[in-house]
Order: C-alpha cells, then sequence, then structure tokens
C-alpha cells in the first residue's frame, strides 16, 4: 500500500483527520490548513488524480462530490455563500494527486483568487 494516495490512507485511518461525513463514493475531511473559517475537502474513495484524469463512469462519483459539498454547506450555515476549488495540476496549485474539492466559506471570499 506504499503507493497509497494521502486522501487513501486517511480514509483507510492510517492517517488522522477529522471527519464530516463518509458516504459510499465520497468522504469529507477539515482541512488541516485551513483558509477560511469553514473549510472542508471532499475526495472520492476512488483515487482519481485530477479533474483532468475523469474516466467516462466518473460523472455519478464527481456529482456526488458536488452533493456532498452543498449538503454540508447547508448543514454548517452558510447561507450566504460559500465557494467550491477543485485545483489542478501544477500551475492551478494542485499539491496532492488525488482528486478532491475544497468548500470555503465563513467569511467574503474574495475574487479573483491568487
Ligand atoms: P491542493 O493544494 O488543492 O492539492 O489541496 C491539498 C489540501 O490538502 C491542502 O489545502 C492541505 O492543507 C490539505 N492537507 C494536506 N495534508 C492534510 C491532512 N493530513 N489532513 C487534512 N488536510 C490536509
Amino acid at each position: 500500500m506504499s503507493d497509497s494516495t494521502l486522501f487513501q490512507k486517511i480514509h483507510q485511518g492510517a492517517i488522522p483527520a477529522k471527519f464530516l461525513a463518509r458516504r459510499e463514493r465520497c468522504f469529507a475531511i477539515e482541512d488541516i490548513d485551513a483558509k477560511a473559517p469553514f473549510h472542508v475537502l471532499v475526495i472520492p474513495v476512488k483515487p482519481i488524480p485530477s479533474l483532468a484524469d475523469l474516466a467516462e463512469d466518473d460523472g455519478v462519483i464527481v456529482a456526488d462530490c458536488l452533493a456532498l459539498a452543498s449538503d454540508l454547506a447547508r448543514e454548517h450555515g452558510l447561507a450566504k455563500g460559500w465557494r467550491l476549488v477543485a485545483n489542478v495540476g501544477a500551475d492551478g496549485g494542485q499539491t496532492v494527486a488525488h482528486l478532491h474539492f475544497h468548500v470555503l466559506g465563513g467569511r467574503h471570499l474574495g475574487w479573483p483568487p491568487g
């Protein structure tokens, strides 16, 4: 299992994290380096490297991730708004090669991002 991704290790319990949800195809954890009062990562169980690597039948996985993000935002009172971010590749700022969606909220989020 040495080639497991960081998020697979977290999902398996080998690395600790604070879980907010576990579903069949995806799960959510608190980001260890929060950039906003609410900063959660929604992660597919399948270790898809990034949005640039989706297979034809991965659509249901992405849909489940987005549904979980929306549910978490609602459950955590982000009624004023929130942001979903998926960094892709080096120029996109991706540091973990296992697809994940950042769900950010709890403060006004500036635009454009850096
Ligand atoms: P990205 O830079 O888009 O690939 O996002 C990776 C995210 O994973 C960053 O926001 C990190 O703070 C976060 N992260 C890295 N290690 C951990 C960990 N052990 N537990 C929770 N979040 C982590």
